[in-house]
C-alpha cells in the first residue's frame, strides 16, 4: 500500500470499533483491485452521526461502513436514502457524491444472500426458519424476501419484534415466539434453510451446546444452517448442524459479501472476495474476541 495525497479515504465508524475487522477486509479489497484508497477505522460516540456527516463532507472522505449505534440515526440522516435502507430505516454505507451528497445504502441483507449464492444456495423458493428479529435479521428478511422466498418463519425471544419483520409480507412470513415449543418444532418441519440471527452462540466454545438458539434434535441432514455470528466461525450450532449431516455455512461470508458490495458502490468495481476472506480468516486466527463489522 503506496499512500499519497491523492489517496482516497474510506473507513468504518462505530462505537466501539478497536476490534473491528473491516480494515483487514476492505484493504485486501482495494489491493484486489489496484485502486488508490485506504481504510480506517474511526470511532464515532452515540449521538455524534450529524457532526460525522459534515466532517465527511468538509474532508471529502468517500465512503463510510456504518456500524453500531449508529445505523438507525444514518437513516434520518443522509440527503438520500435507497429504497432498502429506508424499509429498514438502516444505513450501513455512506457514499460522497462529487456533489458533496451523502447517500445511505443498506448492503446487510444482500451480502447475506450473495455469501449464499456463492456456495451454490438460492433463497428462491425456499421455507426459511430465522432465529432473531434484531438489526441484523430485518436486513437479511428483507433481502430473503427481495430474491423470492417461498415462506419465513422469524422465531424470537420478544414476538414484538418478529411481528415487526411479518409486515414487510404478511402473506409470506410468520412470526413465533421462542417459548412456543410446538409452533418452533412446526415451524422447522417447514423449514429448509435454518439462519441463525441471534447473538446466541457469539464468544463461545464450538462444544458449548447450551449456545444455541433452538433444541438441535429439531434439525434434519437435508436443512441448510447459516450462522450470522462469525466469532468463533464454528459456532456451536454449526458444530451440531454438521453432526446431524446438515449443509453450514458461516457467517464470514455474509461480512465478506456485505463489504464488497460497498466496494462496488464507492468505486463502480467488484473486488477479490477470496482475497477478502483469506485475510479476515488470519485476523480471526489471531483474534479471541467478538469483532463488530
Ligand atoms: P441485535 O439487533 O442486538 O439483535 C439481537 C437478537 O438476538 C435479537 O433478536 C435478540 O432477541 C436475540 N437475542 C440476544 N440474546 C438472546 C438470548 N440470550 N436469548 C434469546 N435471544 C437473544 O443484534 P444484530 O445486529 O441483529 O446482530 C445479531 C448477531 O448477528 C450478532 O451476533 C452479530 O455479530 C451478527 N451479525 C453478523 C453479521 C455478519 O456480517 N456476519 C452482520 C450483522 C450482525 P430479543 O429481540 O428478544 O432481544
Amino acid at each position: 500500500m503506496n499512500i499519497t495525497a491523492r489517496t482516497s479515504v474510506a473507513g468504518v465508524i462505530g462505537h466501539p470499533v478497536t476490534h473491528s475487522l473491516s480494515p483487514v477486509i476492505h484493504n485486501a479489497g482495494f489491493a484486489s483491485l489496484g485502486v488508490d484508497w485506504v481504510y480506517i477505522a474511526l470511532d464515532l460516540a452515540p449521538n455524534r452521526a450529524q457532526e460525522c456527516l459534515v466532517g465527511m463532507r468538509a474532508l471529502g472522505i468517500r465512503g463510510l461502513s456504518v456500524t453500531m449505534p449508529h445505523k438507525t440515526d444514518m437513516a434520518h440522516l443522509v440527503d438520500e436514502i435507497s429504497p432498502q435502507a429506508r424499509r429498514l430505516m438502516s444505513v450501513n454505507t455512506l457514499s460522497l457524491g462529487i456533489d458533496g451528497r451523502i447517500t445511505g445504502e443498506s448492503t446487510d441483507g444482500d451480502g447475506l444472500v450473495s455469501s449464499l449464492q456463492a456456495v451454490g444456495i438460492s433463497p428462491a423458493e425456499r421455507s426459511v426458519v430465522m432465529f432473531g428479529a434484531g438489526g441484523a435479521a430485518r436486513s437479511v428478511a428483507d433481502a430473503l424476501l427481495r430474491h423470492g422466498c417461498a415462506h419465513l418463519d422469524i422465531v424470537n425471544r420478544t414476538l414484538a419484534a418478529a411481528l415487526v419483520i411479518c409486515d414487510y409480507a404478511p402473506d409470506r412470513c410468520a412470526a413465533q415466539s421462542t417459548n412456543d415449543q410446538a409452533a418452533v418444532a412446526a415451524a422447522m418441519q417447514r423449514g429448509d434453510l435454518i439462519i441463525n440471527a441471534t447473538s446466541i452462540g457469539m464468544g463461545q466454545p464450538a462444544t458449548d451446546s447450551t449456545a444455541i438458539p433452538f433444541d438441535p434434535a429439531l434439525l434434519r441432514p437435508d436443512q441448510v444452517v447459516v450462522d450470522l455470528v462469525y466469532h468463533p466461525l464454528e459456532t456451536a450450532l454449526l458444530h451440531c448442524a454438521a453432526a446431524v449431516g446438515c449443509t453450514t455455512v458461516d457467517g464470514l461470508g455474509m461480512l465478506i459479501h456485505q463489504a464488497a458490495l460497498q466496494q462496488q458502490l464507492w468505486t463502480g468495481q467488484f473486488p477479490d472476495v477470496q482475497a477478502m476472506a483469506r485475510a479476515a480468516r488470519a485476523a480471526l486466527d489471531g483474534s479471541t474476541s467478538q469483532a463488530p463489522q
